[in-house]
């Protein structure tokens, strides 16, 4: 399988830069990934992306841009990338079934993941009552205590979306004010079904089948208490899913993919966007521009590499250098 234009991942900055790439005749393949539609699909409701006036749930909006590329003939395949090599061009990439993809161009959007909160009994109750997903798994816990861990957007635009079926929503968080934005905040102040603790983290997670509870401690007293809660969905923030390449790419202190700007890493012919590369804003819009810069960055590419070779075609004897590996 060849694509003269291939996409890692499937989120709003995968999904654009299919549309991009698809519309400039590139025919790119989009390898979807563990998360189709990326992380935005997992998210209830998108209430600030221009142009949906009452908003758009995450999901639809990314099936909405996947369709809006095909129709311009983006390809898709559902399959992770499990190697990449990057000595030679066309890039040869291996799937997690051993299938063989080669591309003239990629573009990294593989995003980025939940943290964890590292603690004991997270990993045990992973889906037994410890979520990332409050759009995905909030119906199960109709009438039931949840708690929420985090003070940003994520926690309070998931834990509102949350009180549509629990009884209690209590938001632990390790400072004494939120970082979410205004907006947000007086929602989350004003529903009798949320409740705070401030100053606080969670030290453990309990139970046996299912969560039972969860260990608060007081992060000012050092004091700690026992709290019975049904769930907890953790919202500490994210880790950018690029260990694939780690020895093929540059990465900031924190994981992030590095890029000059304009979304070319240092290989020529490789390109980034999206949560995998932005620590700062971390919005689907801005990802879905970034996703816009690398497929034009992409089709620019490609257009000069083939000017490179129609020229060295038409003058064998003359050196025409191209942009080698590793510098631009
Ligand atoms: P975030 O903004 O980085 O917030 C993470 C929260 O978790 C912060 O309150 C942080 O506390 C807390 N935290 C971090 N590490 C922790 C730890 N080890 N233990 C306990 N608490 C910890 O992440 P996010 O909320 O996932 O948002 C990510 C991006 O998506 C942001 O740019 C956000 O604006 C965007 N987003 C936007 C919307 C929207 O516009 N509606 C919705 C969702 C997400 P501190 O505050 O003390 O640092």
């Amino acid at each position: 399988m060849h694509s003269q234009v291939v996409i890692i991942g499937s989120g709003p900055a995968g999904l654009t830069a299919a549309l991009y790439a698809a519309r400039a005749s590139l025919e790119p393949l989009v390898v979807r990934g563990l998360q189709p539609g990326g992380l935005i699909a997992t998210t209830s409701e998108v209430e600030n992306y221009p142009g949906f006036v009452d908003g758009i749930g995450g999901y639809e909006l990314a099936e909405n841009i996947e369709k809006q590329a095909a129709r311009f003939g983006a390809q898709y395949k559902d399959a992770l990338i499990t190697k990449v090599d990057v000595s030679q061009r066309p890039f040869v990439l291996t799937t997690d079934t051993d299938e063989t993809i080669t591309a003239d161009t990629l573009i990294i959007s593989t995003g980025a993941s939940p943290r964890h909160l590292g603690v004991p009994g997270e990993e045990q109750l992973a889906n037994r009552g410890v979520s990332y997903c409050a759009t995905c798994d909030g119906f199960f816990f109709r009438g039931k205590k949840v708690v929420v861990v985090g003070g940003g957007n994520s926690a309070l635009d998931e834990g509102l979306f949350l009180t549509r079926y629990v009884d209690e929503m209590i938001v632990i968080h390790r400072r004494d004010s939120l970082r979410a934005d205004p907006v947000l905040q007086e929602r989350a102040f004003a529903n009798p079904k949320v409740r705070f603790i401030w100053d606080s983290t969670v030290a453990e997670i309990t139970g046996d089948e299912k969560v039972s509870g969860v260990v608060v401690k007081n992060l000012k007293t050092g004091e700690t208490q026992d709290l019975a809660v049904d769930g907890v969905f953790p919202y500490i923030g994210h880790i950018p899913n690029s260990g694939l390449f780690k020895d093929i790419l540059d990465l900031d202190e924190n994981g992030y993919i590095v890029t000059d700007g304009r979304t070319r890493t240092k290989v020529p012919g490789i390109f980034a966007a999206g949560d995998v590369v932005d620590h700062i804003y971390r919005q689907a819009i801005t990802a879905a521009g970034e996703g816009c810069q690398a497929a034009m960055e992409a089709t620019w590419f490609l257009a000069e590499q083939e000017h490179l070779a129609k020229k060295q075609a038409a003058a064998p004897a003359e050196e025409v250098v191209s942009p080698a590996l590793g510098q631009w």
